[in-house]
């Protein structure tokens, strides 16, 4: 209780870091949208100061403008003060969640998603089973034709227009060992996080095959569990660190060289472990061991060093870096190395590609209209690369871009790098 009740709220110094100088405020994803200083990070900062100091109350319309922080800290990578944006939110959320008085609805489905979904890969599973269901008995379609899926609350109608248009099987399975082909360089274990085995499966197998292809053995110990960041982002601190013990448990008796992680969100989590479980005796210090074994997965190949794929692809695409891995784990260069090896892609770069696409979490449906406006944004520049392929490194920024390229009717994917290699290696996979 003790961690829980010492790390609520952010701590004055790390308030008091901002000089309010504004060089974040055109790299802010909302206050570009929405041109507000309370939807800048300056402006936020100077929100949740005046909280800290007794001088306004958490009404309303203050914790919409702190609900509406992506959380992408864009702004973090570009203040020169080194204001820590990205901790303070968190913090600031975990005290709001302490504070605040929510009704039985909301705290129920708080409930169902944060402890009773999110933890369980197999209720996540069935469900996956459910949806394919869905699909396959084109139960989805007569939805559509009925109108039934346009007339969907917002909420409902952006996950529905999030969920890949052919749902494959789960993957990896639970307990997953795929041994190293060639010469054995060493073994690495894989995230498989919540709902990526459900939604993106396909990026998960283009990875083993990739890892294991370059000399690794690939486990997927069947004890993990989701990384927490969903929790993080929203305020369930207590949460959070339960699932980062069990991951930490996991992950060190499976005796690996690395955690490779294929969703940038998901390994700024996990690296930020030693810092969640920082108060907790038992765990502190063996937080920062596991902390030091994750890498993405992109950062993993280029500095392990990887084969050169001699497959053409040619495509032409463009990089949409993912926010957690090149503002949370200041990851760009390694997936830009990936794609550049790939003979026949032609990479174009478009501007603002570190800018958030909107997704962030489950953000794209919680705040649909300025999530919307975002990824309107993000299309726009999309398509003036002449891209056909969005390459990022995080399913949720590909399900949102390739929501975002049926919505302007684009002909084109958004595709993990990993699996852009993996094409290149041994051609695209029959799905
Ligand atoms: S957060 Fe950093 S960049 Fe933004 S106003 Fe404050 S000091 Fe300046
Ligand atoms: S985290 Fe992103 S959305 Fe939030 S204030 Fe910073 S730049 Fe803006």
């Amino acid at each position: 209780m003790t961690n829980l009740l010492t790390m609520m709220g952010p701590t004055e110094a790390d308030l008091t870091r901002c000089v309010h100088c504004g060089f974040c405020l055109q790299h802010c994803p909302t206050y570009v949208a929405t041109g507000l200083e309370t939807e800048s990070p300056r402006g936020r900062l100077y929100l949740m100061r005046a909280l800290h100091d007794g001088r306004i109350t958490l009404e309303d319309n203050v914790l919409t403008h702190l609900e509406q922080c992506l959380l992408c800290r864009n702004c973090e990578s570009v203040c020169p003060s080194g204001v820590p944006y990205g901790r303070i939110m968190q913090a600031q959320r975990a005290e709001i969640q302490h504070q605040r008085k929510v009704g039985l609805p909301e705290r129920f489905l708080r409930w169902v998603i944060f402890r009773q979904m999110l933890p369980d890969a197999g209720r996540l599973r069935t469900m996956g089973r459910l949806l394919r269901l869905y699909q396959r008995t084109g139960l989805r379609r007569l939805a559509g034709a009925l109108g039934i899926r346009r007339a969907l609350p917002a909420s409902l109608k952006a996950m529905d227009a999030l969920m890949p248009e052919r749902l494959e099987a789960a993957y990896p399975p639970l307990g997953l060992l795929a041994p190293a082909k060639g010469t054995k360089r060493g073994r690495v274990a894989l995230l498989s996080g919540c709902v990526m085995p459900v939604f993106t499966p396909q990026t998960h197998a283009a990875t083993v095959r990739v890892l294991t292809r370059n000399g690794f053995d690939v486990v997927a110990p069947a004890e993990q569990t989701c990384c927490g960041a969903l929790h993080t982002h929203s305020g369930e601190r207590a949460g959070a660190q339960e699932l980062a013990r069990r991951n930490v448990d996991a992950f060190l008796a499976a005796g690996v060289d690395a955690v490779v992680v294929n969703a940038a969100g998901c390994g700024a989590e996990l690296k930020e472990y030693g810092e969640l479980l920082a108060d907790d005796p038992a765990y502190a210090e063996r937080a920062h061991a596991f902390a030091a074994k994750v890498s993405d997965v992109t950062e993993f190949l280029v500095k392990a060093g990887f084969e050169t794929p001699t497959g053409a692809l040619p495509i032409t695409a463009t990089y949409q870096d993912s926010c957690h891995l090149a503002h949370a784990q200041r990851v760009t260069a390694a997936p830009r190395e990936i794609l550049r090896s790939i003979p026949g892609l032609d990479l174009v770069e478009m501007p603002h590609a570190d800018r958030c696409c909107g997704s962030a979490g489950i953000y794209n449906i919680q705040h649909t209209d300025l999530a919307g406006q975002i990824l309107d944004a993000k299309m726009q520049e999309v398509m003036a690369t002449g891209a056909t392929v969005v390459a990022t490194a995080n399913p949720g920024c590909m399900m949102q871009l390739s929501a975002g390229m049926a919505g302007c009717g684009m002909r084109g994917e958004a595709v993990h790098v990993v699996e852009l290699l993996d094409w290149a290696y041994d051609g695209r996979p029959n799905r």
